[in-house]
């Protein structure tokens, strides 16, 4: 399949650069009217070459991506051929340094879970990593010549966690998503009322801004180009048009903030109870308990609050299941429409809290930012948030428990 497709690619892509014609049209040219109708919550299945080729045959795939062919396809054939040996190495590893803490592994049903064994050092305040298939590269190029070792494995989790952002950005059509960070909620937020307004009155030909959200509305290219648009249009009825699709674009960007309240958690004195069917891990429900509770406890006062993993409820709507995937190394995530939680071999604890803490309802608190001027994605983080970066052994913050004492009332008070 993949010979197949090879040659067209890149014959259309030699007419392309002959013609200069059928270049992409550029995002912040002409997006499209709507954003994509949901989040879309398949996973990324296949090879690491299918999901590269996903990626460069789409007609969205910018300069960057095409640049980045040539190394992205010298990597997944060196990940691809050496899959098994992989696989083996991870499953016979009885130890792992992730960052710069140390891991050890206990059984999790069919697979082994990974638990931190070094106290976190969390480093307090925003921080940010920034990676890039040049980057990836690099790091390739030191161990292309080498045994499978934890490095391997390393650079594994990346170029699928890099993968993941790139389909996500390009074949997904979440690109706006990675044009925020983490002012975008405020930039969104901030502006959405002057674009409403601006829509209500016949005499407004742009929104305008006060100073705070104007310097971010003109840095952000989907504001820029509303605002450019919405300049030249002189007819009120395209005009309008131009500004409706405005808003609907913020208010899909805006659901990705949103607390998504869970109906089967019930409030007790001891915290909350969050039924589960434990599914592809059933057999090891006592670990993946533990696992949610090492998180999702805190003192209050003289007495504990944990969240409360229940495995027994299996005709509960709205319950969510876990499943384990095959691909070790792809990122963990919760689909909210299938209701599951879907893991990985060889998972780690935290990734497991975190994706519990979706279940409970909290969104994302770390951003990736796309940079097309030096194709690079830019990750924001905060150290002590298990929703935020997860690896670096943060909890659950202050915010995140009133939020769900908030959201989760007892029913007898
Ligand atoms: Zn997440």
């Amino acid at each position: 399949m993949r010979n197949r497709r090879v040659a067209p690619l890149a014959s259309a892509l030699a007419l392309c650069a002959l013609l200069s014609a059928c270049s992409r049209p550029d995002r912040e040219e002409s997006p499209p009217d709507s954003p994509p109708p949901s989040a879309h919550d398949a996973p990324p299945q296949g090879s690491i070459a299918e999901l590269i080729w996903k990626i460069q045959d789409s007609e969205d795939a910018e300069e960057c991506d095409h640049d980045a062919k040539p190394i992205q396809l010298e990597i997944a054939r060196e990940l691809d051929a050496r899959k098994a040996e992989l696989a083996a190495f991870r499953s016979q590893a009885d130890s792992s340094r992730i960052g710069n803490a140390d891991y050890r592994p206990r059984p999790l049903g069919p697979t082994r879970l990974w638990e931190r064994v070094s106290p976190p050092v969390p480093i307090p305040g925003w921080q940010e990593d920034r990676d890039s298939w040049a980057l990836i590269g690099e790091s390739f190029r030191k161990i292309q010549d080498t045994p499978i070792d934890a490095r391997w494995v390393r650079l594994e989790a990346r170029v699928r966690g890099t993968l993941r952002d790139d389909l996500d950005r390009v074949v997904n059509g979440d690109w706006f998503y990675y044009t925020l960070g983490r002012e975008g909620e405020s930039l969104l937020q901030g502006s959405r009322p002057v674009v409403s307004a601006c829509l209500a009155d016949e005499s407004c030909r742009v929104p305008e801004f006060d100073s705070a959200i104007a310097t971010r509305a003109a840095e952000n290219p989907l504001y820029r180009y509303f605002a450019r648009k919405l300049g030249e249009i002189t007819d009120p009825a395209e005009r309008q048009a131009k500004l409706r699709s405005w808003l609907k674009w913020i208010d899909w960007a805006l659901t990705g903030y949103d607390f998504k309240p869970n109906s089967t958690i019930r409030r007790v004195s001891s915290g909350y109870e969050l039924p589960l069917l434990s599914g592809d891990l059933a057999g090891a429900e006592e670990t993946l308990a533990h696992a949610i509770e090492t998180t999702w406890s805190h003192s209050l006062g003289e007495r504990r609050e944990s969240v409360l993993a229940r495995f027994d409820e299996t005709e509960l709507p709205g319950i969510f299941r876990l499943l384990l995937g095959q691909e070790a190394g792809s990122r963990a995530f919760v689909s909210f429409t299938q209701k599951t939680v879907n893991l990985y071999p060889e998972i780690v604890a935290s990734t497991i809290a975190h994706e519990i803490g979706h279940v409970l309802g909290f969104p994302d608190h770390y951003y990736t930012v796309w940079e097309p001027a030096t194709c690079t994605y830019l990750t924001q983080s905060r150290d002590d948030d298990v929703m935020s970066n997860h690896w670096s052994g943060g909890g659950v913050t202050a915010e995140e428990w009133q939020e769900l004492s908030e959201r989760y009332r007892n029913p007898e008070k």
